[in-house]
């Protein structure tokens, strides 16, 4: 399913571009253009799903997904060993602003917590 108004979809369907560094039947993952870390990549489902909230059980394959991405990716960026930070925000007090689905798989420097 395609939501003609997501950004999101318009990058999985190319309609609008994105340095895409990996692609399956499940899922894309491209660049954040804002990016918070060294390595900073949106690992988005193929099917719009909008937050964690609308994940319904038909969707186990592709958030599943979602991770085994997150760690060939990882891998692939070498940041595997040192360690990195996978995080889906969910709605307004998580500060989510694209409502398709995403991980964001941040990497390359070291990370605090508790999170801001
Ligand atoms: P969130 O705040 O969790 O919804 O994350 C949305 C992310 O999408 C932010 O980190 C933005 O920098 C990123 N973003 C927005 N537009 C684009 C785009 N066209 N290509 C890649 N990343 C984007
Ligand atoms: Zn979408």
């Amino acid at each position: 399913m395609t939501e003609s108004d997501c950004l999101f979809c318009k990058i999985v369907s190319g309609d609008i571009a994105a340095d895409i560094v990996y692609s399956n039947h499940d899922v894309a993952a491209f660049r954040d253009t804002n990016p918070q870390a060294p390595t900073h990549v949106l690992i988005v489902p193929r099917r719009h799903i909008s937050t964690i909230n609308d994940i319904g059980d038909k969707d186990r394959q592709e958030v599943g997904a979602l991770y085994v991405a997150a760690r060939d990716i990882a891998k692939a960026e070498g940041i595997a060993e040192a360690g990195y930070r996978v995080t889906m925000n969910c709605n307004a007090a998580a500060g989510q602003t694209v409502f398709h689905l995403h991980l964001h798989l941040l990497g390359g420097r070291d990370f605090s917590w508790p999170p801001g």
